[in-house]
């Protein structure tokens, strides 16, 4: 942390509260750019994050076994911005950045029980070569690709849909052998509602700038990888080395765990009310939660707030993460990578992610992701259940026939935001409500962007609009 930061620890003086609510990254990550503006503007702030649960750090939580060490929920963060980079280093935690599992490198489909790779819309030759290799798209359909340079551009404004996009520049064929596919099992999301606008920017400008996508790959400085390092990245420690840094670094702010809140009214500054009874006020109020809790919290507060932050759907996601000893995976048709289903295959999983071997080789870990949008019902299928379909599938498809060594199953309810058409607008009218409630700000993956550098990133622009002095 900055010198001027300590001056706040030096010097705490009672003053104003902030009241954040949700211990996970971006509850935390609010509460430090919070305490850190505070600081450096010498106002007397004391910062309270609440958090339900037992224990901080909401889907980041890394969990060992015996000598191994794997991610229950995330498991690697985006370095292509530079907002976790610069928060890890300035927790210290500069020389713990390693690169994650080589898997986010290589995507391949299933389909009848062969792995193909999928090419990514990046326009390299190696894409390029996938592309008109893949057995997935007849000769015409391979053609319709080719004429994307001559569709004319979308003249409407406004958002569009992932599915609208593609099938409209690139055609129906490469839509549903490769875009349907991986944005069901990497983004969990179903194409034909997924907002261009909010999770794929850079395609809709491409078509705006250049009037084709292919023109803007022969350009490539609009491909080119924004600042920082454009690869998945972790933590040797794991991922929840940053929520333990964070909340070392946050000793001076109250930091309360099985602490739910269960209302927030606005009476010349907030009062928080507990789920115990007590209540507490508060001159600033974070909502550092997903959007449909955050709405319930200010059901009476903003009934207009809450209806919109109710509209924000999510997807409730189990994750199975699996142990082998390496000798009992038949390395034929093994490390895959990213896999996704490509459709017609009977398979208990959104993607599933190879994770490969341990640093002393004994030892393998693949990752399942299994979201209940992608495959209604599976998320309320017991442990046993869940256990049992793994099984099935490694065995009838990858010849795995050993039981592994140790799996775990986690599960989200309702964590992953599903970004559709509209969603822009949505959140910049909750934005513009939100302004007329003094110290009120959102944070988290409901808004702007779900991934872990998105919500530092939003966390440290929610705190940097917000007025100080209050009063
Ligand atoms: C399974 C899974 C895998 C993912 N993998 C990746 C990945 O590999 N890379 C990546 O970049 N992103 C990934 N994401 C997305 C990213 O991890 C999340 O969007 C991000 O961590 C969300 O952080 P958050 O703090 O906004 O929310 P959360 O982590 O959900 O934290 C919110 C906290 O608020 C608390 N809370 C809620 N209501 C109340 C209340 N009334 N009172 C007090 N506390 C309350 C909750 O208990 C929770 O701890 C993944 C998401 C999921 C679900």
């Amino acid at each position: 942390m900055t010198a001027q930061v300590n001056v706040q620890k030096r010097n705490p003086r009672p003053g104003h509260r902030a009241v954040i609510i949700g211990g996970g990254i971006s509850g935390l990550s609010s509460a430090f750019f919070l305490s850190q503006r505070a600081a450096e503007e010498h106002f007397p702030l004391r910062v309270t994050v609440f958090e339900a649960s037992n224990r901080f750090g909401g889907v980041l939580r890394t969990l060992t076994h015996e000598d191994f060490r794997m991610e229950a929920g995330a498991d690697a963060f985006y370095g292509g911005q530079n907002d976790t980079l610069d928060l890890c280093s300035k927790l210290g935690l500069q020389e713990d950045v390693i690169e994650s599992s080589p898997c986010f490198r290589r995507f391949v489909g299933l389909k009848n029980k062969q792995l193909y790779p999928i090419p990514g819309l990046s326009g390299s030759f190696s894409d390029i070569f996938r592309f008109l290799s893949s057995p997935h798209l007849s000769f015409f359909e391979k053609c319709r690709t080719l004429e994307e340079p001559l569709v004319p551009c979308r003249k409407e404004g406004g958002d569009e849909s992932l599915a609208s996009f593609i099938r409209r520049r690139l055609g129906q064929g490469f839509y549903q052998a490769f875009v349907k596919p991986l944005a069901q099992g990497v983004c969990m999301m179903d194409p034909e509602h997924l907002s261009l606008e909010a999770l794929f920017p850079r395609l809709r400008q491409a078509e705006k700038t250049y009037g084709s996508l292919a023109r803007s790959f022969l350009n490539k400085t609009s491909w080119r990888k924004e600042k920082g390092r454009a690869e998945f990245l972790t933590l040797r420690q794991g991922l929840e080395g940053l929520i333990h840094a964070l909340v070392r670094e946050l000793g001076e702010c109250e930091l309360r765990k099985l602490s739910p809140v269960r209302q927030c009214s606005y009476n010349e500054g907030w009062e928080i009310s507990m789920e115990d009874g007590t209540v507490l006020r508060a001159d600033i109020l974070g909502l550092a939660m997903n959007a449909c809790d955050a709405s319930n919290l200010l059901f009476e507060a903003a009934p207009g707030l809450s209806r919109e932050l109710s509209a924000i759907r999510y997807d409730s996601i189990a994750t199975v993460n699996l142990i082998y000893k390496v000798e009992d995976v038949p390395a034929q048709g093994l490390d895959f990578g990213f896999l996704v289903p490509m459709g017609g295959e009977r398979c208990p999983f959104s993607s599933l992610k190879w994770f490969g071997k341990t640093s002393d080789g004994k030892y393998l870990l693949m990752r399942a992701f299994l979201s209940e949008t992608m495959l209604p019902g599976i998320f309320h299928e017991s442990d046993e259940m869940l256990k049992q379909r793994m099984r099935i599938f490694l065995s009838d498809f990858f010849d795995v026939r050993a039981k592994p060594l140790f799996t775990d199953i986690e599960r989200y309810p309702s964590a992953l935001p599903q970004y559709e058409t509209g969603h822009f607008e949505r959140v910049e009218r909750i934005e513009k409500t939100a302004l007329q409630y003094p110290g009120l700000f959102f944070t988290g993956n409901g808004f702007r962007g779900f991934g872990i550098t998105d919500c530092i990133h939003q966390a440290r622009i929610s705190v940097s609009g917000l007025q100080f002095p209050l009063f």
